[in-house]
């Protein structure tokens, strides 16, 4: 335990998607705005080593640290809300701990002693948590719990957490993010499954200073009142946390209900300082609600047999980060979500992407829908619609352009083709070899890497105006891919008119490539993952230019419309953001 310092435990009761992540990360932001420092710790208890292998469209996006570590989507909201870099030990799961442990045991480390899941997991857990608040040199951390009360797995996170409260009952508290529902049938919120679900928390020997009651309505005090009696806190230790339109509204919300009082008070603590955080916060939900027109941005990729919920899921931070640089435009976006296999069966179909301001292909890897992506790159630069290409939306825009401008007829890239005559985009040579030997686990080129901008262009301009850029313009970017624009074919290619306006220090490797102004609005596409560093209060430079390209597209103002999802075809849902 870190000297005076206070830990906040974040679980979940009654069933799983009820946003815990943006409520511990709401609860920071809060704390952050009473002066004080705070780390997020996201617990998950799968025994998966990291989150690299999982399926996004699953699980969820995979979300990328500076580090290289691939993590869960929710690390992406602590960083969105804090505004804050996360590292390696922010993130951990039970095969992580377990790997540890059972690597610990074979080298002797245990000297001998039988090993068990308590106590040398839950140390192993406990050392983590400290090591974790000491490198932030952070006054609270905010640690999520996955998964739900009752679980098998994370069983020995709650234990690992008990123990801690035992020993500084002042310093710890648990917060339960509930679910009252209101069936249909009834039309009244019930109490019962959270009264359940604490009295299942206390079976673990934990008892909850708060409860966070998410539902579909507000908690009235009468309910209020009822969990108060049931569970044994006080009714104003019940925040109420209904549906609302905007996360970003969440932690407005929470202090309704005086969250942060009820934290001070359960802890033990005083407001540091008032630092005027939670007003430039206000002031970017304001930009939203306010915003004055409506952006329709098609996002195309190969989406199949998903509902728009999972797809908004597998591109988390893509939709944030067009959020964010939407609302500072006061503007707000609809984005389609365009299956490029309807392409690829109707062509025809392609000239719908006329009716949009802006077409992003996102990150992807595989073959299928990839020709349709392709015919919509095309479509982009010959109808002069902004275009934002995001790692593989990058590789395929240089396939395009080798394919219609140089006329390398069968381009591609070695992931689908690589007896392709050009191979422009090659496998890079260290992850040949751990692909032959199998090794798929964090092997990819991860995390963040410099790269030099090239004086009078697009990207450029971009990150100057945003001050991210030092007098050398370099950037750092976080990265996600094995393959890269070839060099056997970067000076043809440059030759025929692409611009590589981002490489590594060395020049080797090609991070952006972009048509010059006077030949495409805004056309550009990056090998790194920009996305993962947008933040609510600093959108991307690159999301912000091409949002500003959509809008100078967009001559007349499209009113926002009202309803939050509409479907107007199976399989083309336009998410409102
Ligand atoms: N599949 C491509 C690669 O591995 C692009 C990856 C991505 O879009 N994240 O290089």
């Amino acid at each position: 335990m870190v000297k005076k310092h206070k830990y906040i435990f974040v679980v979940g009761g009654v069933m799983s998607g009820v946003g815990k992540g943006i409520a511990s990360s709401s609860i920071g932001k809060i704390l952050q705005s009473k002066g004080f420092k705070v780390n997020p710790i996201k617990v998950d208890p799968y025994l998966n080593v990291d989150a690299g292998n999982m399926n996004p469209t699953e699980h969820g996006e995979v979300f990328v640290l500076d580090s290289g570590l691939e993590t869960d989507q929710d690390m992406g909201n602590y960083e969105r809300f804090l505004e804050t870099d996360l590292d390696d030990g922010d993130y951990m799961t039970s095969g992580m701990i377990y790997k540890h442990v059972i690597e610990k045991e074979r080298n002797l480390g245990y000297r001998g002693k039988c090993v068990e899941a308590i106590p040398h997991i839950t140390d192993e857990i406990l050392r983590r948590w400290k090591k974790s608040a000491e490198t932030h040199l952070s006054d609270i951390s905010i640690i999520e719990i996955g998964g739900t009360i009752g679980d098998y797995q994370n069983a020995l996170f709650i234990e690992s957490a008990r123990t801690l409260k035992i020993k500084y009952p002042q310093d710890v508290m648990f917060v339960m993010v509930s679910y009252l529902p209101i069936p249909g049938s009834l039309g009244e919120m019930k109490t019962k499954p959270t009264q359940n679900a604490v009295r299942q928390l206390n079976s673990y020997g934990v008892q909850p200073d708060m409860i966070i009651a998410r539902g579909a309505q507000p908690i009235d005090f009468k309910r209020k009142e009822k969990i108060a009696f049931a569970c044994a806190i006080q009714p104003e230790n019940v925040i109420s946390a209904p549906d609302i339109e905007s996360i970003y509204d969440v932690p407005l919300n929470f202090e309704k209900d005086r969250i942060s009082s009820v934290i001070m008070k359960t802890l033990h603590m005083r407001t540091k300082s008032h630092n005027g955080e939670l007003d430039e916060w206000r002031k970017f939900v304001c930009k939203r609600k306010n915003a004055k027109r409506e952006l329709k941005i098609a996002v195309v990729g190969k989406y199949f047999d998903t509902g728009d919920f999972v797809l908004s899921d597998a591109y988390v931070s893509v939709i944030e980060a067009v959020k964010f640089s939407s609302y500072w435009n006061d503007s707000r976006t609809c984005l389609s979500w365009i299956n490029s296999k309807e392409y690829e069966a109707d062509p025809k179909k392609i000239s719908e992407l006329k009716n949009y301001d802006g077409i992003i292909v996102p990150g992807g890897f595989g073959e299928s829908g990839i020709e349709g992506v392709i015919m919509a790159i095309e479509f982009a630069r010959k109808n002069k619609i902004p275009y934002l290409g995001l790692c593989y939306g990058m590789q395929l825009a240089v396939i395009e352009f080798c394919r219609n401008i140089i006329g390398w007829k069968d381009a591609h890239t070695a992931e689908i083709n690589p007896k392709s005559s050009h191979v422009v985009i090659d496998i890079m040579p260290e992850q040949k070899k751990l692909l032959e030997e199998n090794k798929y686990g964090a092997t990819m080129r991860l995390g963040a890497y410099p790269a030099f901008l090239k004086n009078g262009t697009i990207a450029l301009d971009a990150y100057k105006k945003s001050n991210l850029v030092a007098d050398e313009a370099t950037i750092s970017e976080r990265h996600r891919h094995r393959y890269e624009v070839s060099p056997d074919y970067i000076a043809e290619i440059e030759k025929a008119g692409l611009v590589f306006s981002g490489t590594s220090p060395d020049g080797r490797l090609m991070e952006i490539a972009e048509l010059p102004k006077s030949v495409h609005p805004f056309f550009l596409g990056t090998q790194f993952h920009p996305e993962f560093k947008a933040r609510p209060l600093h959108p991307h430079p690159l999301f912000t230019a091409f949002i500003e390209a959509c809008i100078n597209k967009n001559s007349q103002i499209r009113p926002i419309s009202s309803s939050k999802i509409l479907k107007i075809s199976p399989n083309v849902p336009n998410v409102h953001l």
